[in-house]
């Protein structure tokens, strides 16, 4: 669970390796007293299956009456979850997100469903965030070196001038021709901030469509804890981890259908000067975010959300996200912040989370 700034290659597959997962699960299965335990669970199995996709693993677990037909399900789901990775890569020159990247400061570019379906809702946490979330920080994300490396500190001039190829209002959405136009040359979409989110509610809706409603998703740290743990009643468990000590928990926290992203400056980052710098960049200076927020955690009934607000949150701070959060809108934040070797808590997190009416699907 390092992040070092000696990390020449960020290929996903040595991300891999690196990559910490912030959050892990324990499923509890048992349920509180095998004699009670309603036979509708005994009925029921449970199959788990992990792949490597978007550079991370992607681990689901669903409960099941017939495990041949969630196996064709689980398969369906890696399948759209791939497409979804070839669509939204960076490092794939044949993807769909580089032709857009290509054509920026050219003529619109017609799109497929899913890249129009993520650019919009990318679009909408622009606008609710003042910016803090922007999916066109690519620039600024490859001048530090964390797409490709080497990390590196870059000149002010150099971030100025990533900067002015920096801006969400600079993509034009066409919705009668499907197109998107990226009206600045230089610009570079990168989705990294909503794509696992993104992949967890479709993924999510498919295991729905198919039947299942209980289930969980640990989509490299970015959580979807579907129905029941037990197929009945019992909410699932998700561990927050300690942010400074991978191995400790915490806290712990039960939830149903609900996502939990968590970003932080502990993820990926390189350490120069003595001081240490996260991946999550500030649209508005063009540097990594400095603040004495360690990690955000986000709760709320949509993954696409909970991974785009994460980011957002740890940009914006404690004091600027506080009107965007509460349990009227069922959305819950966790904020670690640390002074000196202290950690806590800030005060103007909203947690834990509760239930929220209804069941969100993206
Ligand atoms: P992780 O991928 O570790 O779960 P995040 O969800 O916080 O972490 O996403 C971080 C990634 O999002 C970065 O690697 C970069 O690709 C992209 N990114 C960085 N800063 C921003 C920002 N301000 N807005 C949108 N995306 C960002
Ligand atoms: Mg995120």
């Amino acid at each position: 669970m390092t992040g070092h700034c000696n990390i020449r290659s960020l290929n996903p597959k040595r991300q891999l390796a690196r990559r910490s997962v912030a959050i892990l699960v324990l499923g509890f299965w048992w349920t509180r007293g095998d004699a009670l335990a309603p036979s509708v669970s005994e009925a029921r199995g449970w199959v788990q299956r992990t792949w490597v996709v978007m550079g991370t693993y992607l681990t689901v677990r669903v409960s099941h009456e017939d495990p041949a037909h969630a196996e064709r399900v689980l398969d369906d789901v890696i399948g759209l979850v791939q497409d979804l990775d070839r669509r939204f890569t960076l490092y794939d020159p044949s993807s769909e997100l580089w032709a857009l990247n290509r054509h920026a400061g050219g003529p619109p570019v017609p799109v497929s469903e899913p890249l129009w379906d993520v650019l919009e809702r990318a679009i909408a946490y622009s606008q609710e965030t003042a910016g803090a979330f922007d999916v066109t920080v690519g620039p600024i994300v490859q001048l530090w070196g964390f797409l490709e490396g080497p990390r590196r500190i870059p000149s002010d001039e150099a971030i100025a001038q990533a900067r002015a190829r920096v801006g969400y209002t600079q993509i034009e959405m066409n919705p009668s021709h499907r197109t998107v136009r990226l009206a600045t040359p230089g610009m570079v979409l990168d989705l990294g901030g909503i794509a696992k989110g993104y992949a967890l509610d479709r993924a999510v809706e498919r295991l729905r469509q198919a039947g299942f409603h209980h289930g969980f998703l640990n989509f490299g740290g970015d959580i979807y804890a579907m129905g029941a743990s037990d197929g009945v009643d019992q909410p699932w468990t998700v561990v927050v981890r300690h942010p400074r000590r991978p191995d400790q928990t915490w806290r712990e926290l039960r939830v149903r259908d609900m996502a939990v992203s968590t970003s932080g400056d502990y993820e990926r980052f390189f350490v120069a000067r003595g001081r240490r710098y996260s991946h999550i960049l500030s649209p508005w200076t063009g540097r990594p975010v400095e603040a004495d927020v360690v990690s955000v955690t986000v709760v709320t009934p949509s993954a696409t959300e909970a991974d785009a607000l994460s980011t957002a949150f740890f940009v914006m701070g404690p004091e600027r996200a506080r009107t965007l959060v509460g349990s009227d809108r069922c959305r819950y934040v966790l904020w670690i912040r640390q002074q000196g070797n202290r950690l806590f808590e800030d005060s103007r997190s909203v947690w834990p989370p509760r239930s929220c009416p209804g069941t969100a699907v993206r």
